[in-house]
């Protein structure tokens, strides 16, 4: 499954969208993207996310603080964000430094303008089936499923890894009467499973989709996975060989229906659902 071409595809519709709307409305959606300190796998993250921004017509900001601001510093930043009016979006790059409490940062930022989905109100909002904003990482799964071509309806799908990020909204996700594509990418029976999970190995072997969101490289092994069953890896995992997901991608690809690769599968998505969400809160404080 071919993350990049499938969200270069997802890129083209939104930028349309994006040019429909600046037409209509004369306002310009526009992303700002706080960094703190000076981690160079964040730094990576960013830049690209300005980049992709760029190629679908949304503006970007990038508000750059050393690793000595304070927790009060980066809250008034997010308070002057929350109020300016040409911003539409607003992303706090995670990590934060060791000194900021970093959920009490996320929970600073105006629900409306939380394209990451991190806010407890957009939290809620999505377990109740009627989200503002998709979280970027799971939505980003659903849309390559669908457009692959595969039905999640009554399916069993195994999520490996129970974090606020990826595995819990991905539940919600799969688990949800309706999606952004359709009945027919939602509506699945999920398991999620985590570090204290019992006979892992045979929850994922009885697994229509298997989705693994652990940051383990190479996790997820052959004997794991039923024959023709569908391998989402999300795992980003940096090792000498260069960078791997939590599949241990050669065995499992003999056995699998349907695999996405790292790098160029979850990654490439994740950066386009933010545009999507993007366009979305323009759309919303602009209604
Ligand atoms: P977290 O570290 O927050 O969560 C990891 C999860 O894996 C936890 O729930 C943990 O269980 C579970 N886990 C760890 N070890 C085991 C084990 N031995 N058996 C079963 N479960 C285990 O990670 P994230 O969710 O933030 O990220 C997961 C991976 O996805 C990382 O490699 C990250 O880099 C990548 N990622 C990729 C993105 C993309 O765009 N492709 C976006 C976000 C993340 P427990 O809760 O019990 O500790």
């Amino acid at each position: 499954m071919d993350g990049k071409a499938i969200s270069k595809k997802i890129q083209i519709e939104i930028a349309q969208e994006v040019s429909q709307f600046v037409e209509q409305s004369g306002v310009t959606p526009c992303l700002a993207a706080v960094l703190v300190g000076d981690d160079p796998a964040s730094e990576v993250y960013v830049r690209n996310k300005h980049r992709v921004c760029e190629r679908v017509g949304i503006a970007s900001q990038m508000h750059k603080l050393p690793v000595s601001t304070s927790e009060d510093e980066l809250l008034a930043l997010i308070a002057e964000l929350n109020t300016a009016k040409d911003v539409h979006g607003i992303l706090i790059q995670l990590p934060l430094p060791d000194n900021i409490d970093t959920l009490q940062v996320l929970d600073a930022v105006d629900p409306q303008k939380d394209v990451d989905a991190f806010h407890p109100e957009n939290v809620g909002l999505i377990s109740q089936g009627r989200p503002r904003f998709l979280p970027c990482t799971p939505h980003g799964v659903q849309q390559i499923l669908d457009r692959c071509g595969i039905e999640m309806s009554g399916k069993h799908a195994v999520i490996v890894g129970r974090s606020d990020i990826v595995g819990k909204p991905m539940a919600m996700l799969l688990t949800a009467r309706d999606s952004t594509r359709g009945p027919q990418a939602a509506n699945a029976t999920v398991t999620l499973c985590h570090s204290r999970t019992q006979n892992l190995a045979a929850i994922c072997k009885s697994a229509d989709v298997i989705i693994a969101a652990i940051g383990v490289a190479g996790f997820i092994t052959a004997d794991m996975v039923k024959p023709g069953a569908v391998v989402i890896d999300v795992g980003i995992n940096r090792t000498d060989q260069g960078l791997c997901g939590d599949v241990d991608f050669e065995p499992v690809c003999e056995i699998a229906g349907h695999i996405t690769p790292v790098p160029g599968g979850i990654g490439p998505l994740t950066v386009t659902m933010l545009m999507y969400n993007t366009l979305a809160a323009a759309k919303l404080i602009s209604e």
